[in-house]
């Protein structure tokens, strides 16, 4: 070993354990052996930003020990992402360094790539792909035409902001105070052809299945929580009021007061809602609520919208109830109609105090106990979700080209699948003006597949979060194999459903809608052998990382480079001081503190474990001393097996924090046991030593999967057998010599 090793250099540690990593592909998903538990551990899927923040250094630092871990154990581990390439963002950065997407999407993923790899994650990196790559892609094309063909797709009517003088649609995120980002003109809402995702099949089971995820306890209680949330259940009562031809179903969740209802609230997506709009001045403000972008301000009962039908409908105990429509139906209860009683529900209050037909009742007590109102005849029970179909299509150009052709003569024809992928110019360069893809008479004008005629490509694109709908797939599929068989692949049945999703609190739309897919995908056939229509067994979401105590931004200041952290401190310290600052399921409030701590701990294992290494070499043994403090080498076999369990379990439930802990405990522990051998005898025993020794090295093992290139380059130096070799194992059991006689000397 050269005297610079022993220093503690993170730099040099650091290219000596990548050089073997990469030499010896530790990290290449093996094709699953028997016996072997497979595991696919997903991370968060970036986008192509260019730089890494600390929230990705967070979420990858937590899912690469785990990886670790599970490798360490003898599990096959597949740890495999692709970027999320698609998207505004990309086209914003493209517009602003007048380049094309495509090159700034390469350029970001070669940049994010070295800092993965900088930092030690162990990716399969031949794996990675790109969202944006043309043999990914055609099966985003692919699953929209599949979906669209099982009516899970379908098109209608939207609105979205509109800037005349740039005259293109414009994202929420620019449009700044009804104005537009780029020239600042006022902005309009128009109401165009947008295509759907039906969800709404899908949210009994998804619902049913969030409980029996919860029971299995593979799920944190954070991700668990935003499944809820963006399910929105409510439970009630539902019944039918009206008569012949102006019935309507209603719901309450207010199962004791129903009869003290004063209005109807129906949804403006409601199927009858034009049958109950006949009023020519209702009718004209219903027009103004579906185009005046409501979805953002649905929330507040005092300001939302409301229109008074005119109409009214006979309710529970006889008397008529107006009928209204309003948006605060769907962001409570979804696009369904429920009774409004005032008596009861705030929200209901506001409303009534807003409607000239309807005197708002003083609030009645509807505690627990006797009931509030009569019972209701022909009420049962019922159940509602918020959560709902939401639009996939976006008027930009850097996005996967939906594979549908309009015709004027057949309207929208799916193009047919032999005839995928239906490609995006490459050289595409978006100005932020106009709509760049319509403007590409090579990839607008088409024959229709339909009637041979001259018809014109749908030039809106895909959401990037159609993309991610499946973006947890192809890592599960060899590169080679994802041409033919990205969703068919034997290989999928290995990995599927992933083992432990890890990613940020943000993503449980994401999750919420993968979720949905796998169930479709499940009834359609290629997701058959996911009975349950779950793409994940286990989910860890984690909070975000802020800074004195705010988000961190360019605007604040406050931002936190992984970069410079890595130059100056190491990628070991990094990674140790992300993991041990907060648990997942808390706000990390970064400091120097944590760098410090870590960088102090890691270097100063370093430097003990190789200075007892050196010692060793010129101890003796004296049977009589070693017969004197065997019982406090079984006392440090003791903690020894204490600590690897706690840190085990700990690992295994992704609580990093409480690990890395445990570990900086047990090093307290193996330093208190030599000076306890020191005050009771003056110096350790060649037996004590090799007991001390035995502990560095669990100690370094346990060490591995947090802080891989200082542990392994530890073992290394111990003279650990394969720790040059082959990928270090997990230790089972502390296995620490006690009884006085040693091994011979090497
Ligand atoms: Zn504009
Ligand atoms: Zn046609």
């Amino acid at each position: 070993m050269s005297e610079s090793r022993k220093n503690f250099d993170p730099r040099a540690i650091e290219a000596a354990r990548q050089e073997a990593w990469e030499r010896r592909g530790d990290f290449a998903a093996p094709r699953p052996g028997a016996g072997q538990e497979r595991v696919y551990v997903k991370p968060s899927s970036p986008f192509t930003s260019g730089n890494l923040h600390m929230g990705h250094v967070r979420d990858y630092s937590i899912g690469d020990s785990y990886a670790r871990f599970r490798r360490g154990r003898g599990d096959a581990v597949l740890f495999g992402f692709g970027f999320d390439a698609f998207g505004l963002p990309a086209e914003l950065a493209a517009i602003e360094r007048e380049t094309t997407p495509a090159e700034w999407v390469e350029q970001c993923g070669e940049r994010m790539l070295g800092q993965m790899k900088r930092l030690g994650f162990s990716f399969d990196y031949d794996r990675v792909f790109y969202s944006s790559d043309e043999d990914q892609y055609r099966w985003s094309q692919w699953l929209f035409l599949t979906l669209l063909e099982r009516d899970l797709i379908y098109r209608a009517d939207a609105t979205v902001d509109w800037c005349d003088t740039c005259q293109t649609t414009l994202a929420s995120i620019q449009v700044e105070d009804g104005r537009c980002w780029r020239c600042h003109n006022e902005v309009r809402l128009i109401r165009r052809p947008t295509w759907f995702l039906r969800i709404t099949p899908y949210l009994e089971e998804n619902d049913r299945n969030t409980e029996r995820l919860a029971e299995g306890g593979k799920w944190d209680d954070l991700s668990l929580a935003t499944q809820r949330y963006i399910l929105g259940r409510s439970d009630g009562l539902e019944l039918d009021l009206g008569g012949e031809g102006r019935a309507l179903t209603v719901f309450t969740p207010h199962r004791r007061a129903a009869s003290l209802a004063s209005f109807v609230l129906l949804s403006p997506r409601h199927p009858d809602v034009d049958a109950w709009v006949a009023d020519p001045a209702a009718r004209e403000q219903l027009e103004q609520m579906r185009s005046g972008g409501w979805e953002r301000s649905a929330r507040d009962a005092r300001s939302v919208p409301v229109v008074d039908t005119g109409a009214s409908i006979a309710g529970p105990g006889g008397e008529e109830l107006p009928v209204v429509v309003s948006p605060l139906v769907d962001a409570r209860f979804g696009p369904t109609a429920a009774l409004g009683i005032p008596a009861v529900d705030d929200a209901d209050r506001d409303i009534a105090e807003r409607l000239q037909r309807v005197s708002a009742p003083e609030p009645v007590e509807d505690g627990e106990g006797a009931p509030v109102g009569e019972p209701v005849a022909g009420a049962r029970e019922a159940t509602r979700y918020r959560a709902n179909d939401f639009s996939i299509s976006r008027q930009r150009a850097w996005g996967c080209p939906i594979p549908v052709v309009i015709c004027g003569e057949c309207g929208p024809v799916p193009v047919p699948e032999e005839d995928l992928p239906v490609a995006l110019p490459r050289d595409l360069r978006p100005t932020g003006e106009g709509n760049p893809l319509a403007e590409r008479p090579d990839f607008v004008d088409v024959e229709c597949p339909g009637c041979g005629g001259a018809a014109k490509r749908e030039t809106d694109t895909l959401d990037c979060h159609f993309d991610a709908l499946w973006l947890w797939v192809p890592a599960a599929v060899p590169p080679e194999g994802r041409a033919e068989q990205m969703f068919t692949h034997p290989e999928l049945r290995e990995w599927l459903p992933s083992e432990r999703l890890v990613a940020g609190n943000d993503s449980g739309g994401f999750v919420f809608d993968q979720r949905v897919v796998t169930k479709a995908l499940r009834d359609i056939g290629p997701f058959a052998f996911l009975g349950e229509g779950e793409p994940f067994a286990g989910c860890l979401f984690h909070e975000m990382v802020i800074a004195d105590g705010r988000k961190m931004s360019k605007h604040l200041g406050n931002v936190v480079n992984p970069d410079e952290l890595v130059a100056e401190h190491g990628a070991d310290t990094v990674r140790v001081a992300v993991l041990y600052a907060a648990g997942p399921a808390k706000t990390l409030n970064w400091s120097d503190g944590a760098v410090r701590f870590a960088g102090r701990f890691l270097r100063s294992l370093w430097n003990y474990t190789h200075e007892r290494i050196a010692a060793l070499e010129g101890l003796e043994h004296d049977p009589e001393a070693a017969a004197d403090t065997e019982h406090m080498r079984d006392r440090l076999r003791k903690w020894c097996e204490n600590g690897l369990a706690k840190i085990a379990e700990d690992t295994e439930q992704l609580q990093m924090h409480k690990s890395i802990r445990n570990i900086t405990r047990l090093f307290d522990r193996i330093q208190d046991f030599e000076k306890r051998v020191v005050e009771r005898r003056g110096r350790l025993d060649r037996a004590d030593a090799e007991a001390q020794l035995a502990a560095l090295v669990l100690l370094a093992r346990t060490l591995v999967p947090f802080a891989p290139h200082v542990a392994e380059e530890l073992l290394v130096a111990a003279g650990v057998e394969d720790a040059s070799e082959a990928l270090e194992p997990w230790p089972e059991t502390a296995e620490i010599p006690v009884a006085p006689g040693v091994s011979p000397a090497p």
